[in-house]
């Protein structure tokens, strides 16, 4: 696309007004975002503008959008056939009160639609990280660091995952002006699928990237739990019933006992006499058995029979059996009471072998969740119509809807339009970042023409799907001529 130069050219340099930073490009070189470029005189944007079909016959990597009931992914978005345009590669407008760079409409099922993209930049923007572990990765609120710059935070840890909060404007922009180059490089890394190695106060060294397992202290994770310890209990109590007269499942959070646990009490499992140190809650449920940290359970253990005090005299006997077993079924150990009731350890019985193995099949794999969060503000509404407040009120009424690179989004209830978005779900390299520093994410919104209009469109910007085939095909020769 080759873009307006608001401003006159110097000393043989073209200015770019596509952000704050008006960079003054030399022919034949880039902008310091290498978003944009200065190709004989003219301002052209780098990369490829992604309309899904376009890419699909091309070079464009896509990934799927959608789960496909059978057979393969055949790269179609909305499974329509028609082209779905996506802001990357669009190109921004800076300052936002000009339309956005390509609002185009075209037919589906006889109802005229439109599509508004734009690269928006995103100075309040940040990244949800979900990471399925249960291993300790540092405490709440702790700072997540990159080259020992603080870049988010940890969150609540939430079932079976450990959850943290990176970027976020404070980072971005508040700190020094390396915590804001590092918090962005390391946020484009993210949205972009690449791997980003974060440190956590009081915590483990982490290897995050989007779609791929999590490394923690430099093992990869492999599985997330089958659930807490009471849950585990819970789900095979029967399995155990007859084989093991007491099992312990060992975790960080809630550490199950079978014989004291509702479940084992309803299957008539008898008292063993075992005694569990750690803060009772319910029957057969714990807290706090040990430490959080990266052993049995995402607890700082290695040997499990140091959450155990004495056997009960009198309950427990010489020969009892005893099961230990992890959240995840990768960590277990199986005794037998001595004549001084003391566990001692002994081969797992192959009757037993099956029900861990078990517990490690009903884990799915652990993986690393990135999510995009940005808020499409006033200015960025503004290329999207005259009235800004009235678009914010038709994506809250459905009449508008918001994609980040094609990739659906979740819109946060009350103000703004405060949205999130999988990364994994969007072609790769969809993110940019400027020098301000902040990161460039894409945006789309589509919704009926005749609503366009009605909310106050730019409407004399509208152009067919049809006429943009043309530039495209332009921005891909620009592509490779650049590339050799
Ligand atoms: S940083 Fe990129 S978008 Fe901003 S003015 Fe320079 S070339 Fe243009």
């Amino acid at each position: 696309m080759v873009r307006q130069v608001v401003e006159s050219r110097r000393e043989g340099k073209i200015r770019c007004d596509a952000c704050p930073v008006m960079c003054y490009i030399s022919e034949g070189r880039a902008g310091a975002c290498d978003r944009y470029a200065n190709e004989g005189g003219e301002l052209v944007r780098l990369d490829p503008f992604t309309v899904l079909e376009a890419a699909k016959e091309g070079d464009g990597q896509l990934v799927p959008f959608l789960e496909i009931e059978a057979g393969e992914w055949d790269g179609d978005i909305l499974r329509t056939g028609r082209p779905f345009i996506t802001a990357i590669g669009a190109g921004t407008t800076y300052p936002d009160y000009k339309p956005a760079p390509f609002i185009v409409a075209q037919n589906h099922d006889g109802v005229d639609m439109v599509t508004i993209v734009t690269e928006g930049i995103f100075s309040y923007c940040g990244a949800k990280v979900k990471v399925d572990t249960d291993r300790f990765l540092g405490p709440e609120a702790a700072a997540v660091r990159v080259e020992g710059e603080a870049i988010g935070h940890v969150m609540t840890a939430e079932y079976g995952s450990q959850m943290l909060s990176l970027g976020g404007v404070h980072h971005l922009t508040g700190g020094s002006k390396k915590e804001g180059r590092v918090t962005c490089d390391a946020l484009l890394r993210l949205c972009n699928r690449d791997p980003v190695t974060v440190t956590i106060d009081g915590g483990a060294e982490v290897v995050l990237a989007a779609g791929r397992p999590p490394v923690v202290n430099g093992a990869e994770e492999h599985l997330m739990r089958v659930g807490c310890g009471s849950a585990t209990i819970g789900m095979f109590a029967r399995q155990w019933q007859g084989l093991v007269d007491e099992v312990v499942v060992v975790d960080d959070h809630i550490t199950g006992v079978l014989s004291e646990h509702q479940a084992g009490k309803l299957l008539g499992v008898e008292p063993t006499g075992i005694k569990i140190l750690g803060h009772k809650s319910t029957p057969g449920r714990y807290f706090r058995v040990a430490g959080p940290g990266t052993g049995w359970g995402g607890t700082n253990i290695e040997d499990p029979l140091t959450i155990l005090g004495p056997w009960r005299a009198g309950i427990a006997r010489p020969g009892l059996t005893l099961l230990m077993v992890s959240t995840t079924g990768e960590q277990w150990g199986y005794y037998v009471l001595d004549d001084d009731l003391r566990p001692v350890k002994a081969d797992l019985p192959e009757s037993l072998r099956t029900s861990v193995e078990r517990i490690a099949e009903n884990c799915e794999p652990s993986v690393t969740s990135v999510l995009f969060m940005g808020g499409a503000g006033g200015s960025l509404r503004a290329g999207v119509t005259e009235n800004p407040v009235r678009l914010t009120r038709s994506v809250r009424e459905a009449v508008t809807s918001v994609t980040c690179g094609g990739a659906a989004c979740y819109v946060w209830p009350g103000g703004g339009i405060t949205f999130m978005a999988d990364v994994t779900e969007m072609p790769s390299n969809a993110f940019g970042h400027v020098p301000t520093p902040a990161l460039v994410a894409p945006i789309e919104f589509t919704m009926r023409l005749s609503d366009y209009a009605a909310l106050g469109g730019h409407m004399d910007q509208v152009r067919r799907v049809e006429e943009i085939a043309g530039e495209i095909e332009r921005r891909v020769s620009v592509r490779r001529d650049r590339e050799g």
